[in-house]
């Protein structure tokens, strides 16, 4: 059985634990390999390595390190069906989607090549008197990434890539779930010219990110996940002294107005509702057709759509989904289905107890589709996370508006609809982070910011763009007095610009 160890200081290496987490290939139900779960002792190792590793990379000038990014992005993109594959087996997903996941990394990568314009200060000549103040945005030090199992290749890099081109160093905590991706980019960072100790990549679960959380050199924290796990991780790194944006789960609603073209509206349910088994964040898990007669015409066209779906595993190419990741995930999102039947909602397609012909041990779940579904149902309240979509009949534009307004998370959210002002009137009421108008899945590009509202996110500073920069420096300000005035003698009220 192949052990996945670490990548610390340049190099792989074997975890010295002894506990193990088991890889799976999803679509057969097998376990493939075995991570290791680092130790405390592991983790401080990684941790003293990158704090040797960092200052010569930060004083070396900005247009060097954004080299390396434009070497490993040629490098991404040499190697694109390889890491897709690799991707896709531990985690199930096709590997056309699997190749979308590295690109919205990749993309990321490109943003950060701009790094000697992104990170330059703020400079006033003549704040005063022959004063002058500028900025400085110096980097944190050692920087840490967590992720999650769903995006194995877009996350790492989101976090990674702002944080080492600012001049930090990188500890990357990937998903025990499909660690393989992660400790590969590592390896290629290193091929671009990244100089080793910048980015360690170290395996392992609670135990792991407890040690990050408490590290006493490790000043900054990025964490997506779950959203219970996420508030963990803020508080916990908050109480550390350390600075940290945590994005945790979703329940993304689609607004399907009368006027909306519904086959248009059909196909991007069907696409953000059930591509990649309805695990990702920004999947579209809730439908508000507006009216009766919307309602009934959009029912009808989604019912045969997801009958149709083809399920397969992540190398079959016509395979529109492939398996969840764990078993776990496919009890869980099949008892879900249960207790919307339970709590009286109708579901016009059961994808429970799907199983595939020659795959029977793999951890499939057919495409379910619930009509009638109400706020007070958990199929409503919980991020069912697997392919699942629900109805919500709504009366009007403003019951449909208050259903994601009320609720707990607010990551993204869609309106289809051809009037302009009842999609102006949306975007600027409601309290979500990221708005799809006619478009089902708004993940802003790198250069945008990344990041949800409410349960959605904890911290200030989203992912990539703009914010990443402020995220991954500090502001240094310097109030510069040149060459005369110094000997005035001593002054006792607060010196304020004249
Ligand atoms: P998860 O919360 O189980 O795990 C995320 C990370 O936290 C992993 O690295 C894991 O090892 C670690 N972890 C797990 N349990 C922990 C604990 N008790 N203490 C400390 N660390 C722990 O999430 P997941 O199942 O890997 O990913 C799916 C979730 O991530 C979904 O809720 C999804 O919505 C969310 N997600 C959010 C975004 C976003 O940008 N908002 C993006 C992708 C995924």
């Amino acid at each position: 059985m192949r052990e996945i160890g670490h990548f610390i200081g340049g190099k792989h290496v074997a975890g010295t634990s002894g506990r193990f987490a088991d890889v799976y290939n999803p679509a057969t139900g097998e376990v493939e390999s075995k991570v290791a779960l680092a130790s405390d002792a592991e983790l401080r190792a990684a941790v003293e390595n990158a704090k040797a590793a960092q200052p010569a990379w930060a004083a070396m000038n900005p247009q060097r390190r954004a080299r390396v990014f434009f070497k490993f992005v040629a490098l991404l993109n040499e190697r694109m069906d390889e890491l897709a594959n690799v991707l896709s087996r531990e985690h199930g997903k096709t590997v056309e989607d699997s190749k979308g996941d590295i690109i919205r990394g990749l993309e990321v990568c490109e943003f950060v090549c701009g790094i000697p314009h992104l990170q330059k200060g703020e400079f006033t000549e003549g704040a005063g008197p022959a004063i002058d103040m500028y900025s400085m945005r110096q980097p944190i030090g050692v920087g840490a990434g967590i992720t999650p199992f769903n995006f194995p290749g877009m996350i790492p890099m989101w976090m990674f890539a702002p944080a080492i081109a600012c001049g930090n160093a990188f500890i990357l905590k990937p998903s025990e779930r499909d660690p393989s991706l992660p400790l590969l980019l590592a390896e290629m960072m290193i091929e671009a010219g990244l100089p080793a100790g910048i980015l360690n990549v170290v395996n392992g679960d609670k135990s792991a990110v407890d040690a990050i959380l408490t590290d006493p050199d490790i000043g900054a924290v990025s964490f997506v996940g779950s959203t219970p796990i996420a508030r963990y991780v803020y508080g916990t790194a908050a109480m550390n002294g350390k600075r940290a944006q945590c994005f945790g789960g979703a329940k993304n609603h689609m607004i399907i107005m009368p006027d909306a073209d519904l086959d248009q509206a059909a196909n991007a349910l069907i696409g953000a509702g059930y591509g990649s088994a309805g695990e990702r964040c920004m999947a579209i898990s809730v439908a508000v057709p507006v009216g009766e007669e919307t309602a009934n015409r959009l029912v009808e066209k989604l019912i045969p759509k997801v009958e149709a779906l083809r399920i397969g595993p992540y190398n079959d190419e016509k395979a529109d989904l492939g398996p969840v990741v764990t078993k776990e995930a496919k009890a869980r999102i099949e008892a879900l289905v249960e207790s919307g039947v339970a709590q009286g909602a109708t579901l016009a397609v059961d994808g429970r107890g799907f199983k595939l012909q020659g795959y029977e041990d793999g951890f499939f779940v057919g495409g379910s589709l619930f009509d009638h579904v109400t706020p007070d149902m958990d199929i409503y309240k919980t991020e069912i996370f697997g392919p699942v979509l629900s109805v919500v009949r709504a009366k009007n534009y403003e019951e449909a508006l208050s259903l994601p307004m009320k609720h707990e998370y607010g990551n993204g959210v869609a309106i289809f609809t051809r009037d302009g002002d009842a999609a102006r009137d949306f975007a600027a009421r409601i309290n979500i982070g990221m708005i799809g108008i006619n478009v089902p899945i708004p993940v802003p590009l790198a250069y945008h910011s990344f990041g949800g509202w409410k349960a959605s996110s904890f911290g200030d500073l989203n992912q990539h763009g703009a914010d990443s920069i402020k995220f991954w420096t500090r502001t240094k300000t310097i109030t510069a007095r040149w060459p005369s005035g110094i000997k005035d003698g001593a002054e006792f009220s607060i010196p304020v610009m004249k």
